[in-house]
């Protein structure tokens, strides 16, 4: 494997810290390589070196892009690419498979899945970057660059072009402050909320709050959720996240 650093463009590099990708690769030099070359261009790279605290991360830390080895310990890559494709909350998120030679079947299976694209091992590093801002642009082109306007995790659903939430389809008020925390959290699903940052958005940082009004208000959310309602989990001591039942 040739480690070769390419060199750093310029303005590429600040529009690159906002991407974070995700690098799942057993092999310590693989890994190293393909990491450097990242942070070299800007992007904000985490690595994971099997197929179980990898997919532990994309749910934990919901990356931008995935670079995805297929043979792995733990988990293979086409196993974490198929639950990332049937889960409506990670589904969006590109898959690069990084192959070695002889997996070719594999890498059909993969593109089948959902992956973007594959790059074969021993790869250029050249062609590897190349790669990685393709499925950028074209992932961001086909995005629009926004947000998806209807967040739905089975019998809920929020729609944020419209500001209404939906459960089994059925339109249930909610107060503005209510809204905004459900979108926050709906669109991070996994992610754990500190009640201060969810007191920030959703109500606002001008106005004094106690810290605990949140806890009242994420109390009339979870009325407001059914049979959903256990969804929005209390992570002890830190504050809320929303998590589907997986079935
Ligand atoms: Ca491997």
């Amino acid at each position: 494997m040739d480690s070769i650093l390419i060199s750093i463009s310029g303005g590429e590099t600040e529009v690159n810290g906002n991407r974070r990708i995700l690098v799942i690769e057993d092999e310590a030099d693989i890994k190293r390589v393909i990491e450097l070359n990242l942070a070299a261009e800007g992007y904000s790279v985490s690595v994971a070196a099997d197929g179980l605290s990898g997919m532990e991360k994309i749910r934990g830390e919901l990356p931008d892009l995935v670079m995805l080895d297929l043979m792995l310990p733990g988990r293979d890559g086409l196993d974490i690419c198929r639950e990332m494709k049937a889960d409506p909350s990670l589904s969006h998120i590109p898959v690069l498979i990084v192959s070695a030679r002889g997996e070719e079947q594999d890498v059909i299976i993969g593109l089948g899945l959902g992956a973007d694209d594959y790059i074969c091992k021993p790869f250029r590093v050249g062609e590897l970057m190349a790669r990685v801002r393709a499925a950028f642009r074209r992932h961001e082109a086909a995005q629009g660059g926004r947000s998806p306007k209807l967040l739905r995790f089975g019998s809920v659903a929020l729609d944020t072009e419209a500001r209404k939430l939906l459960i089994d389809d059925n339109e249930v008020h909610t107060t503005a402050t209510e809204f905004r925390l459900l979108k926050a959290l709906l669109e991070n699903p996994g992610k754990a909320f500190s009640r201060e940052l969810l007191t920030d958005i959703a109500i606002g940082d001008e106005v004094y709050v106690n810290e605990r009004t949140i806890d009242s208000h994420v109390s009339a959310v979870r009325a407001k959720l059914g049979d959903a309602k256990s969804w929005i989990r209390t992570v002890w001591g830190v504050g809320y996240r929303f998590e589907p039942d997986s079935d």
